[in-house]
């Protein structure tokens, strides 16, 4: 079975707190009435939608995009699904993580459509809590990983200890488990995110 957790892209799509410049724009070049081919354009932020965060989108000077696909985004990947309205360090501890895991966090963000201004997010002592355990990857079903947070910083912490923050996930159809993931970003070099798309694979009984 294979789930597909990434948003769809489409020009009414749920956005960054809805801002209105946030939206994907959906245009022609060309139709086969005023050219010999169909054409389309689309002009978005490279946040729209799942998407990879990498560190210059928080940390000045920070790393950017190359031509290599993120270790962690082609294999094995834990959902763990949270109750809690703020992943905090308790949370964090409870999903029972190792060094080099890759977590996604199951929310009740899945399920909703719009954008919630109190979405679930990872908080300080929860990216630090990541981070202490050494995970690979994180994944959260929001289109940010934290929100309130002056300067924030669990994007510091995880992208400044490598680790890299997935957004703008769908899990609602997803249980807790263990799945293999395939996601790829766009091979755009030298931007601060990239578009994905990410898909959940179950995983063989005897694996
Ligand atoms: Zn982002």
């Amino acid at each position: 079975m294979i789930y597909d957790v990434s948003m769809t892209i489409h020009p009414e799509m749920t956005v960054y707190k809805d801002i209105p410049a946030k939206k994907p724009v959906f245009d022609t070049l060309s139709t086969h009435h005023t050219g010999s081919a169909h054409e389309g354009v689309v002009t978005m932020s490279l946040h729209t939608g799942t998407h990879l965060d990498y560190p210059l989108h928080m940390i000045a000077g920070g790393g950017v995009s190359d031509d290599t696909i993120p270790d962690g985004l082609l294999g094995p990947v834990k959902v763990c699904t949270v109750t809690e309205d703020v992943i905090d360090r308790e949370v964090v501890e409870a999903c029972d993580l190792k060094p080099g895991d890759v977590v996604f966090f199951k929310t009740r963000n899945s399920e909703v459509d719009f954008f919630d201004f109190s979405f679930v997010y990872v908080d300080e002592s929860g990216a630090k809590a990541l981070q202490a355990i050494g995970v690979k990857g994180v994944g959260l079903d929001a289109l940010g990983i934290e929100r309130s947070q002056p300067d924030h910083p669990t994007h510091k912490i995880l992208l400044g200890a490598g680790i890299f923050i997935l957004e703008g996930l769908r899990l609602k159809a997803v249980r807790d488990g263990h799945y293999e993931l395939i996601c790829l970003p766009l091979k755009i070099v030298g931007v601060d995110a990239l578009p994905v798309r990410a898909l959940l694979k179950t995983r063989e009984p005897n694996n």
